[in-house]
């Protein structure tokens, strides 16, 4: 079964959460073989990107979400890195500014949607709006809940230009969490990592695990599915996203476009020229 179908949200299908296995290992592949073909798939996800930034007709989103730690950072860095920088843009959403604040909310990613041709990468994103904000009682429920609906529309919006849009919830279990974080506290080139709300949020896990179930469940559709990604082991979620983002963008077919030039003139033209000297 390919990944896509494997991990992939069905439509209005619940999920519960505690019922996926974080620990998950692709079958028949140790990790110096799953790190080898990840190896084959970034080089593959790179010129796939070209090709998207040479034909310029479509563009690729990817949200990226998770609890802290899930590795949002990393799968940026092992599976996106390799891309070339001038096709791709990485948004960060943080709390939001006095401005971001003033707007609807999703003023400020709509503005950070990847333009024709290019790949946008969200850590964190819209969906934050019905997380963080539900869990923290930051809005009232009347406001929240009418927002699945807004996420969707603006999905639709988004794909109707020609964007695809994947989304990949990074599922790490407590115990990994608290290994991360420890990590983090031990290890001095990660201590900058560690934030206040690693440790106030832990608390909330519950709280998080409702609203994440509702997100996925309410916002996965045809055209913007959510993958529920298994995270406590890095090399297993690199692959199933490389292997998921390379499937997806080898399904558009492109193609790089026609020369606007007339190649046989400018042959002759290049022929008189090496003629001339
Ligand atoms: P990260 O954890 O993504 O590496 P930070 O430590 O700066 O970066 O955390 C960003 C914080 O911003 C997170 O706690 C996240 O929940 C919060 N945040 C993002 N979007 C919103 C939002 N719309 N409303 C409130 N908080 C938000």
């Amino acid at each position: 079964m390919s990944y896509v179908k494997k991990f992939q949200v069905e439509p209005g299908a619940r999920i519960q959460l505690d019922k996926i296995d974080a620990d998950f290992k692709p079958k028949g592949l140790d990790r110096d073989e799953a790190e080898e073909r990840i190896r084959e798939l970034t080089v593959e996800l790179r010129d796939l990107q070209h090709l998207m930034y040479a034909e310029d007709q479509r563009s690729l989103l990817i949200v990226l979400q998770g609890r802290d730690a899930a590795g949002k950072d990393g799968t940026i860095r092992h599976v996106f890195g390799p891309m070339n920088p001038q096709g791709t843009r990485v948004t960060s959403f943080k709390v939001p500014s006095k401005e971001e604040q003033a707007h609807d909310f999703l003023w400020r990613c709509h503005k950070a949607a990847p333009k024709r041709g290019m790949v946008g990468i969200f850590n964190r994103s819209h969906y934050e709006d019905v997380l963080v904000v539900r869990v923290h009682d930051l809005v009232p429920k009347k406001i929240w809940s009418k927002r699945f609906d807004h996420i969707n529309a603006f999905e639709r919006l988004l794909a109707d230009k020609g964007t695809i849009v994947l989304k990949f919830y990074l599922h790490i279990d407590r115990d990994e969490q608290l290994e991360r974080f420890k990590k983090r506290m031990n290890n001095p080139k990660k201590n900058w990592k560690i934030s206040d709300a690693d440790y106030t949020e832990r608390p909330y896990w519950d709280a998080y695990t409702e609203a994440f179930e509702d997100a996925l469940s309410k916002c996965s559709t045809d055209i913007a599915p959510w993958f529920v990604v298994p995270a406590n082991r890095k090399w297993a979620r690199n692959l199933v996203i490389a292997e998921i983002v390379a499937d997806t963008m080898k399904g558009l077919n492109m193609r790089f476009p026609e020369p606007e030039v007339d190649i046989e003139e400018i042959r002759r033209k290049y022929h008189e020229a090496e003629r001339a000297g």
